[in-house]
């Protein structure tokens, strides 16, 4: 028997949200507020595609901006100065606004597409969106705490292949802009970088997907709204005393982060402190949290210091950046740099 395309099944057309929650036999009675909340949004759109593309944009901007918010304000109020972790260097109106055009260009350039294209890649490695009811608490939460861990190692690695010279140079210098940074900046960064440290986020939940075909982008977002507030924070140039660094002792928090952008070297974690700790690389940032703790504990005018500290380390790492600048990829050190 020759074979003819009318053999082929009818080619099925991408069905509606209401077709597969009937095809699921889903029941809407059993589910919670949020969940029906889910299946309501899921059905306005019918292609869930589109509902998944807009809620995880939406979710995005407002989750970033949401956070940075506050940020802003702080930053315009002398009293909360005290806690600036480089409190010479206020981050001006014009500064701000520079940096949100170019995070605003970005995410409608290149992370909106990228959103977009979530919905399918999702569906291929068989995570679950459109489905209720969502995942207990216990899941999302151990989950979530795997993707913090992967995505700090793997930003741990991935950072620092970013300070080699070229790459350096053509990609991640854009995030270096502010040496001392805030909240807008955390996403201030070359679209390849973007892409780059993405994978991070990204790439835990798709290969819990697919080691385990276990998965609800109602965790994705969890996730990502977590990792936003540890991003935007990290970048807020404050230390309070109620900051989480001061309650989880390895939490890398502004503290740790804002030392990166200041040393240029140093600290090349996201949320945890043990990697740099254990290879090292944090060795300057010690140093310097070491002099100010022996300088308050003899009872210095730590508020001195630490301004002269602030500037040297700033001076050292402007030293460091061009060094890293000006290494090429047949350059094996940095002996046949010159420093200006
Ligand atoms: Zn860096
Ligand atoms: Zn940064």
């Amino acid at each position: 028997m020759s074979f003819n395309a009318t053999m082929l099944p009818p080619k099925a057309a991408h069905p509606t949200a209401a077709e597969l929650y009937g095809a699921a036999g889903t029941d809407f009675d059993t589910l919670s507020t949020l969940e029906k909340w889910w299946v309501q949004w899921y059905l306005y759109f019918g292609d869930p595609v589109i509902a998944t593309g807009m809620l995880s944009f939406i979710l995005h901007e407002i989750v970033y901006f949401g956070r940075c918010i506050p940020w802003i304000i702080i930053d315009s109020i002398p009293y909360f100065r005290r806690w600036k972790l480089q409190p010479n260097k206020v981050p001006s109106k014009q500064e701000q606004w520079e940096c949100t055009k170019l995070v605003l260009l970005s995410h409608f350039t290149i992370e909106l597409p990228g959103i977009w294209l979530f919905h399918p890649l999702t569906e291929f490695f068989g995570m679950q969106t459109w489905q209720v009811p969502f995942p207990d608490y216990t899941t999302i939460a151990l989950q979530v705490a795997g993707f913090f861990v992967f995505e700090d190692f793997y930003h741990f690695v991935a950072h620092q292949a970013l300070h080699y010279g070229p790459l350096y140079r053509n990609i991640h210098k854009l995030h270096h802009k502010y040496s001392a940074p805030f909240g807008l900046a955390a996403e201030y960064a070359h679209p390849l970088e973007t892409l780059i440290l993405a994978l991070g986020t990204l790439g835990g939940p798709i290969l819990w997907t697919m080691y385990s075909g276990n998965f609800h982008i109602v965790t994705m977002y969890v996730w990502v709204t977590l990792r936003l507030f540890q991003a935007v924070d990290a970048h807020s140039g404050y230390d309070f005393p109620w900051s989480l660094q001061h309650i989880l002792p390895f939490w890398s928090g502004a503290d740790h982060h804002d030392f990166h952008h200041m040393a240029f070297t140093n600290n090349y974690s996201t949320s945890f402190r043990w990697w740099d700790h254990l290879f090292g690389t944090d060795d300057k940032y010690r140093a310097y949290k070491a002099k100010l703790k022996a300088a308050k504990a003899q009872g210095k005018d730590v508020k001195k210091l630490e301004a002269e500290l602030l500037e040297a380390t700033e001076r050292e790492g402007q030293i460091a950046e061009k060094v890293a600048e000006q290494t090429a990829i047949w350059t094996k050190a940095s002996s046949k740099v010159k420093v200006q």
